[in-house]
């Protein structure tokens, strides 16, 4: 990554100055938001962490918001050049879970009290796909009269399809720009994976209703500290409720990983860049929900509770089968596959109170920005 030196570039900067406006809220120019993404000395780092915990406390909390991550199908129509479950990829076992199974999956969520769910799947556009994502929807929300929340990942789709899940239960949609830069967008996907159509998609989710997440994957080739300081300042300028990004991890058997197959070798370095982006984007975006993602966890196994201290306040425990984890690898190394969702949620309870935070149990946790934008269009 394309990292010029702080000192050259940033002679004027001053980061106590700096954190101090940005914790008392002034908005950040893209110069300061690149200065802060560029920090390395550990002092420094620790000082933006502390500057973004102190926004989240005032403006969010300390209580951790889950939602239990069902990977409903590794099936895909799409060929990201980064993705492990790409659909040029032979070497995966495909699957997808059967109705019985996502329900067991989403009881188990109600019973650890989880509050919420995320859907999950690679991106699949059939009738039948539909219908079954229409039907799951429904049956999940015939547990506790209702009280699971649902959030969906499942890519790009149709304005009638967005409406239709929405009306049978989703509320929240995660649906990652996966980089704001339509240049660097582009050396990622393939030419019939388009830019233009993933930003309409955005659009179509506010419009059917849905709080809608984005995000980006943090320290992919080609990537410089402007295309991260232009990704903050794009989630901003979208109004999302909430953010879901993570370190790029590579796979071996993408495109990208083989082209690029050292990047990501100084995970520490990921994983520090990745906890940078979150707390700029807690200082620039601050009442929104900002997850802790698995990926952290898997360049550091304390990572996502790094993630939490840098500004995160939601985490994603995995509840679907263990017997599919194995199925469903993004990157390599991807932590938790053979652990079942009863030890996930001890260990998480654990980790999170070893930083004096609580979790928010029987919460859907919608973020306080969803609360002011309902609020001001009421109004
Ligand atoms: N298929 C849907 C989509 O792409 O929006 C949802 C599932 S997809 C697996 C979820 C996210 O995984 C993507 O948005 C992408 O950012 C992330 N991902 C894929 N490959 C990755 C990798 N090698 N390292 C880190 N994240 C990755
Ligand atoms: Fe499919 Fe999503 Fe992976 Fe792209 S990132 S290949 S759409 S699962």
């Amino acid at each position: 990554m394309d990292q010029p030196m702080r000192k050259e570039r940033f002679p004027d900067m001053n980061l106590k100055d700096t954190l101090a406006r940005a914790v008392a809220g002034e908005p950040l120019a893209h110069e300061t938001l690149a200065f802060l993404l560029s920090l390395e000395d550990p002092r420094d780092l620790q000082a933006l962490y502390r500057a973004a915990y102190q926004v989240k406390l005032q403006l969010v909390g300390n209580r951790v918001r889950l939602r239990g991550i069902i990977e409903v199908s590794d099936i895909c129509r799409k060929n990201c050049y980064y993705c492990g479950i790409r659909r040029g990829n032979s070497n995966v076992d495909r699957f997808e879970m059967s109705m019985d199974e996502i329900m067991a999956a989403a009881r188990h969520a109600a019973e650890f009290h989880y509050g919420s769910l995320v859907l999950q799947a690679g991106e699949r556009t059939d009738a039948r796909w539909i219908d079954f994502m229409t039907d799951a929807l429904r049956n999940i929300k015939t547990i506790g009269n209702g009280k699971l929340g649902i959030t969906l990942s499942l890519g790009e789709q149709t304005a009638e399809t967005y409406r239709r899940w929405f009306e049978a239960g989703a509320h929240r949609y995660l649906l990652r720009i996966e980089s704001s830069d339509p240049e660097l967008y582009a050396k990622l996907h393939p030419a019939d994976h388009r830019y233009a159509v993933r930003l309409q998609s955005l659009r179509l989710l506010r419009e059917a209703g849905y709080q809608v997440g984005t995000g980006v994957m943090v320290g992919l080739p080609y990537q410089t500290v402007d295309n991260l300081a232009g990704d903050v300042e794009f989630f901003k300028s979208l109004d999302v409720d909430m953010i879901g990004m993570g370190p790029y991890i590579v796979h071996h058997r993408t495109p990208l990983g083989q082209q690029f197959p050292e990047i990501g070798s100084d995970t520490a370095r990921q994983l520090e860049l990745g906890l940078k982006m979150i707390a700029v984007t807690r200082l620039h975006l601050r009442n929104v929900n900002i997850a802790s993602t698995t990926a952290l966890q898997a360049l550091a196994p304390d990572g996502r509770e790094r993630g939490l201290l840098a500004g995160a306040n939601v985490i994603m425990p995995n509840i679907g089968d263990v017997a599919y984890r194995k199925g469903y690898q993004l990157y390599e190394n991807k932590p938790g596959l053979d652990e079942n969702a009863e030890t996930q949620r001890r260990n998480l309870e654990r980790a999170i109170g070893s930083i004096g935070e609580s979790v928010a149990y029987d919460e859907w946790g919608d973020s306080p920005h969803f609360a002011a934008r309902k609020k001001n269009a009421e109004a």
